[in-house]
């Protein structure tokens, strides 16, 4: 958290719009968060981001003390709270930001399409249970098959089980690869210099999508290997910049400044020896 790129993409957006506010970061440690969250409550903001490890005990607190929207009740964790005197409600932008970059950054339309995404943690999470029953189908692929398993429980509370595949082997991955219009790497790798690509290039194909959601290096191996085979690729900061462009817009009820919140953005990634 301490090298977050947050601060920088919100603080340009308030100094842009004349809005007397600034973002700061709180090192919280889990046991305190629910007193925390009572304490800002009773202060004078109007919002929060909560990230790792506070996002599903942040909703479970909202669930009792607040409200929520729609996304963050379907997927169980809260990442953006809107503080409206006492009242405090939950909301999650990752869906949505990703959405929104899929859309405006990569030109790809999900509905009706078959995405394939690699990985199961928490960033994927968001991305299936956002893209739910509108595509055609959804494979997912994670070496650790708990996290795969709970995917799959989660998504069945509140969707056709049968449009969400998960996959077994490299056999599995490499066919329904075959098949699909977007890839997602939702796993971590390509977030340092040296990592190959998750993929092998060999399953990547001329006119598909592919979304990196690594977005701390301007390319990935993956993305790279995208181009040379004549994919359409991007990586992830757009999904980060949408992600706070739409928290900005539920804390202050104005049109986020996405230009210049994509300018801090690359400027804080350059700073951090990134980008
Ligand atoms: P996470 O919870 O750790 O999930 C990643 C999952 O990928 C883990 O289950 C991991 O398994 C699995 N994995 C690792 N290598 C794999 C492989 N070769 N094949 C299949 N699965 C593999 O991480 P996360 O929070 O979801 O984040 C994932 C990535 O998305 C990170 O790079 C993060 O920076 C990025 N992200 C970007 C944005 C954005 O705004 N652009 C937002 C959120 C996250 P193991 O745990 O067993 O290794």
């Amino acid at each position: 958290m301490k090298h977050s790129l947050s601060p920088a993409m919100h603080n340009a957006a308030f100094r842009e719009l004349g809005i007397d506010a600034e973002y700061l970061l709180y090192d919280v440690e889990p046991e305190k968060l629910e007193a925390f969250l009572g304490d800002m409550a009773r202060a004078n903001i109007s919002g929060l981001n909560v990230t790792i490890p506070h996002k599903i005990r942040a909703r479970e607190y909202l669930e009792r003390k607040g409200s929520l929207d729609n996304n963050a009740k379907k997927l169980g964790a809260v990442n953006t709270i809107k503080i409206d005197g006492p009242a405090l409600s939950g909301f999650n932008t990752d869906g949505p930001g990703f959405y929104r970059s899929l859309v405006e950054d990569l030109k790809f339309e999900p509905e009706g399409k078959s995405v394939f995404v690699l990985g199961a943690g928490g960033a994927a999470k968001a991305i299936v249970m956002y893209l739910g029953n509108g595509t055609k189908n959804i494979s997912v692929f994670d070496i650790d098959k708990e996290k795969t398993g709970e995917l799959k429980e989660h998504y069945k509370k509140y969707f056709d089980e049968k449009k969400l595949s998960i996959l077994a082997d490299d056999a599995q991955l490499k066919d329904a690869l075959a098949a699909s219009d977007l890839l997602v790497n939702a796993t971590p790798i390509g977030m340092k210099e040296t990592d190959p690509s998750p993929v092998d290039k060999e399953f990547l194909k001329a006119g598909m999508y592919v979304y990196d959601l690594v977005y701390n290096r301007p390319l990935t191996q993956l993305v790279k290997d995208a181009n040379a085979r004549k994919a359409h690729a991007v990586t992830g900061l757009g999904m980060l910049l949408y992600q706070g462009a739409i928290s900005f817009e539920i804390w202050t009820g104005s049109k986020a400044p996405v230009a210049v919140m994509k300018k801090a953005l690359k400027e804080a990634l350059k700073s951090s020896g990134n980008g």
